[in-house]
């Protein structure tokens, strides 16, 4: 069995470059999901509270008969608990649902470009988990390289992750660098392109990376997957990625790419897919009612 390369955070602590994510899984698929998952060798799940799954996030953890030392849980704080108090009392709430005394990786979800104060107030109440040992590293996610730096100038602990919507039509080369310049490590969100699929409104909408040329060929060429070519991408690029899938072969065959490896002219003929636009919300203007009812 594969084990997964693992990206040293800015405050020492490692996190595996692979995972799964679970956003849509639902309940009755999640369990089976993280269990599957497990199985096959990954050691990093990414939920949220506002997935509604950490219960069963939790108990497929259970079920796989790991030792809680070979996992890395991340989960996020939602919009609608942001402000010091509400935060602490979210976290409580999302250890006590997954079943765990300690998380590793607690995520803003949301810049909250409005609400500043509870915004920055969020963020300081996931300091205080960090220094209180109840969670081993700090982060955001959808944050552009301007809401890190307003953030860090009130902040005392530099965000160790910064979660993003990141596939090859959307490629975030600016914000990358801005990560590496602060010391934070990229996460991609929809990292085989799963939004301009499920969202075909989007931009992008319709369009599947997994059926680019650029993709498919190297994919013949390697004997591989077009999904397995694209996080090979990421593996390359350094970022983590974590795929959603609630099937068992693609969850194993999303796992399965640590045995190839691209050239720098093949990452950089995906490169050249990025369309320079999102599919998610904007987060310059993204706020509680932009997700409707959460
Ligand atoms: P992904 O890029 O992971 O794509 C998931 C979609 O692709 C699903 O529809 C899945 O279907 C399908 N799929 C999975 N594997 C394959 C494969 N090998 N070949 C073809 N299709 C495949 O998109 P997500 O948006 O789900 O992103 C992944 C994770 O990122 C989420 O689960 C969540 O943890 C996180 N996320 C975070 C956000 C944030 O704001 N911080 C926003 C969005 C996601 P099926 O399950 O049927 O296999």
């Amino acid at each position: 069995m594969s084990t997964t390369p693992l990206l040293k955070l800015n405050n020492g602590v490692e996190m595996p470059a692979l995972g799964l994510g679970v956003y849509q899984s639902t309940p009755e698929e999640t369990v089976p999901a993280v269990e599957t998952a497990l199985r096959d060798g990954y050691r990093l799940i990414d939920t949220a509270a506002a997935y509604r799954n950490e219960k069963e996030v939790g108990e497929g953890i259970r079920r796989s008969g790991l030792d809680r030392g070979e996992l890395f849980v991340t989960t996020k704080l939602w919009l609608s608990d942001y402000g010091y108090d509400s935060a602490q009392r979210a976290f409580d709430t999302s250890v006590a649902n997954l079943g765990l005394d300690q998380l590793d990786l607690y995520l803003l979800h949301q810049p909250a470009a409005l609400d500043t104060e509870e915004w920055v107030g969020a963020y300081k109440a996931a300091e205080k988990l960090l220094a209180d040992g109840r969670v081993r590293a700090i982060g955001v996610s959808n944050h552009t390289p301007g809401q890190l730096r307003a953030l860090l100038d009130r902040a005392d602990v530099v965000p160790g992750v910064n979660q993003v919507e990141l596939h090859p039509y959307f490629i975030q080369r600016e914000l990358r660098e801005a990560h590496d310049e602060l010391g934070i490590i990229t996460q991609s969100w929809s990292p085989i392109g799963g939004i301009t699929r499920y969202w075909p409104h989007a931009p992008n909408g319709g369009r599947s990376a997994l059926e680019e040329p650029a993709v498919t060929e190297l994919a013949a060429k390697y004997g591989k997957t077009p999904a397995q070519v694209v996080l090979r991408w990421h593996i390359e690029h350094g970022v983590c990625a974590i795929p959603k899938s609630v099937r068992p072969h693609r969850i194993e065959e999303n796992f399965d790419v640590f045995g190839f490896s691209l050239t720098p002219g093949e990452v950089a003929t995906i490169d050249a897919l990025d369309t320079g636009l999102r599919s998610g919300p904007d987060p310059e203007t993204v706020r509680l009612d932009s997700f409707g009812r959460r």
